[in-house]
């Protein structure tokens, strides 16, 4: 990807109102990137297309800086034009058309960085970091706002074949991008890490994904288990639960909630064969335990 940017006139006058005093297109080394894009990333997130359209203003101006190693502290280039580009034949595993943020960035030839333009000629500096803040992180499966409505779908689980993931929306500001051997670190906000290699990226991805339905397989398994105990134990507390009602009331829970459930009922009706036909007469010795699951 990384490939000199012909400097001609038009584009030295939007990379000039950066710039303390004009340069020439001799002075300047400029060079395309790709900051982020939507397709769903290794932590389960994406960001959405409208996202990504608002980070294509905010990323304007920033600095990009190098492996945050301070000897390089010097070496920075600086975005001076960015827009989101959509390659229509190209759909992502949510299935949107593939949108990226590509942004075309300058830094000055200088010998102190000579070394790196090499580099980046070379296409050896690919990965790139970047660093915003967002507003709202929506659930894919309902669309809800997960900091202000929890909704239970879990990221990584798939509903109805479609994998659940975070989508980040509404970015409020955009920190800084960097080549990257080790992401940036931001005390606020979301850090992205992009690589220009998607092979590499989505062959990741499926394997995380593999590994985490196999999790989430056995996890099913042994929450169905559970399910089921928790049904014939409900058969043996007093008052009978139906059902229909106890599945309605284990559907959402988590592996630990019917766990403890299942204990709780355990012990309960282990203590109601050793008081028999007492509880019928005296509900009330119920144990406080058991009140919190009547329905
Ligand atoms: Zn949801």
């Amino acid at each position: 990807m990384q490939k000199e940017l012909i400097m001609d006139e038009a584009e030295l006058i939007k990379l000039n109102r950066f710039t303390r005093t004009p340069v020439t297109a001799e002075q300047v080394y400029a060079f395309p990137v790709v900051l982020c894009d939507n397709e769903t990333d290794r932590d389960g997130e994406r960001f959405s297309i409208a996202a990504l359209e608002k980070l294509s203003q905010l990323f304007v101006g920033k600095t990009g800086i190098f492996d945050h190693d301070p000897k390089s502290s010097k070496q920075t280039a600086r975005i001076y034009d960015c827009e989101t580009v959509t390659d229509s034949e190209r759909v992502t595993s949510a299935g949107e058309p593939y949108t990226c943020l590509y942004a075309k960035a300058y830094m000055m030839r200088t010998d102190s960085n000579r070394d790196l333009i090499a580099e980046i000629e070379g296409g050896i500096k690919k990965e790139v970091s970047v660093s915003c803040s967002v507003g709202r992180k929506l659930c894919s499966v309902c669309g809800s706002d997960r900091s202000e409505h929890p909704c239970g779908h879990i990221k990584g689980r798939r509903y109805d074949g479609k994998l659940c993931c975070d989508i980040l929306d509404e970015p409020g500001d955009a920190y800084e991008w960097s080549f990257v051997a080790i992401p940036a670190q931001t005390a606020a906000g979301v850090t992205k890490r992009f690589s220009e290699t998607p092979a590499d990226t989505s062959e990741e991805i499926s394997r995380l994904e593999k590994r985490l339905s196999i999790a989430l397989e056995a996890e099913e398994k042994a929450c169905d288990m559970l399910k089921r105990e928790i049904i014939s134990l409900s058969f043996m507390t007093r008052p009978i639960m139906a059902v229909e009602a106890v599945k309605a009331l284990t559907e959402r829970m988590s592996f630990d909630e019917l766990a403890s459930l299942r204990d709780r009922l355990k012990k309960q009706s282990l203590a109601s064969c050793d008081e028999g036909s007492e509880l019928f007469e005296k509900p009330d010795r119920q144990s406080g335990a058991n009140s919190s699951f009547k329905l």
